[in-house]
């Protein structure tokens, strides 16, 4: 029996203010860090055992649109979801930064 609501918004562990959302005052616009969890149970095609996971670091621009998988591997403990997602959002860091000091999409562009 699982409490984790699959269509529920992911957690966002940290935001970047773009140039854009700086420039502005807009706190709207900045890049989010998440981190994607594909549990086995729910994807029949997949090659993973029971119980295990793939966890997947990934940096989301509210700016631009653009969203990438920065880190992340195939084949976890559910165990270590909490501890991965924690490790995965903080290697994303560096990519979330650079991207944000960058970008200076409006929003409607
Ligand atoms: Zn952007």
């Amino acid at each position: 029996m699982t409490t984790t609501d699959p269509s529920a918004p992911p957690q966002v562990f940290a935001r970047y203010l773009t140039v854009a959302g700086s420039a502005l005052t807009d706190p709207a616009l900045a890049v989010h860090i998440t981190v994607d969890v594909t549990d086995s149970r729910h994807h029949e095609t997949s090659t993973l055992r029971p119980g295990r996971i793939d966890m997947w670091g990934r940096i989301t621009c509210t700016g631009c649109h653009m969203s990438t998988e920065t880190c992340g591997g195939n084949d976890y403990d559910q165990e270590d979801r909490e501890s991965m997602s924690a490790y995965l959002a903080d290697k994303s860091r560096p990519a979330a930064q650079a991207h944000a000091e960058k970008c200076r999409a409006m929003p409607g562009q």
